[in-house]
């Protein structure tokens, strides 16, 4: 087992995210297999799919303290997304499914982190978002391929702990926030 040291001591690297109910989770892993018969590939765990809303990177553990306790509910009601396009990134070589069309809710919230996390003075990566399930690593991609949609009904978002290993990253949910009914 491989573990990269932190660069500050009791930091952890983090994350927000979407983590999927088994239904979703399992209709993810359905088309991960799908996308690796025809792109190949490392195919991600099933139990780590996830969709990153804002990246974080190490945060000393005073500033998890405050993400725990001071992050806010944030008030974007609960809502569908359809996850029905796939795309493979050649300078990364990760095949991934996304969206075919914006997502308003989706966008709402993660500007609505980023906000919170500004106030707070938490710094996070700032590049435009692109919403993408990672399910292929090492993948070499090859001709566009159709896939069934995924339907993924948000109702909460949470914060994760990343803990990198010589088989890939674990993942450790630290908290869950609920979105309104
Ligand atoms: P590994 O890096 O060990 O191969 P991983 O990429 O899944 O595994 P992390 O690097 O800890 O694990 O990343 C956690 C999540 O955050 C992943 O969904 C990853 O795609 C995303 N992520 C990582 N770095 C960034 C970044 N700079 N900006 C946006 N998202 C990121
Ligand atoms: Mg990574």
């Amino acid at each position: 087992m491989t573990e990269t040291a932190p660069t500050q001591a009791g930091a952890r690297r983090l994350f927000f995210a979407l983590w999927p109910d088994a239904t979703t989770r399992d209709a993810l892993n359905r088309t991960g297999l799908w996308l690796f018969r025809h792109w190949g590939g490392r195919r991600m765990r099933a139990d780590t799919l996830h969709l990153t809303l804002s990246f974080l990177g190490d945060v000393p553990a005073a500033q998890l303290d405050v993400l725990l306790l001071d992050i806010q509910a944030i008030a974007i009601k609960r809502f569908e997304l359809s996850f029905d396009r796939p795309g493979y990134w050649l300078h990364n070589h990760i095949g991934w499914l996304g969206l075919s069309q914006p997502s308003a809710p989706l966008e709402a919230l993660v500007q609505a982190l980023r906000d919170q996390l500004g106030e707070r003075a938490i710094p996070f990566d700032n590049r435009p978002y692109t919403p993408h399930v990672t399910l292929l690593r090492k993948s070499h991609g090859g001709k566009t391929v159709a896939c069934l949609p995924v339907r993924w009904s948000v109702d909460e978002f949470v914060l994760v702990a990343s803990d990198p290993q010589s088989d890939g990253a674990h993942y450790e949910v630290l908290e869950r926030w609920p979105l309104p009914g």
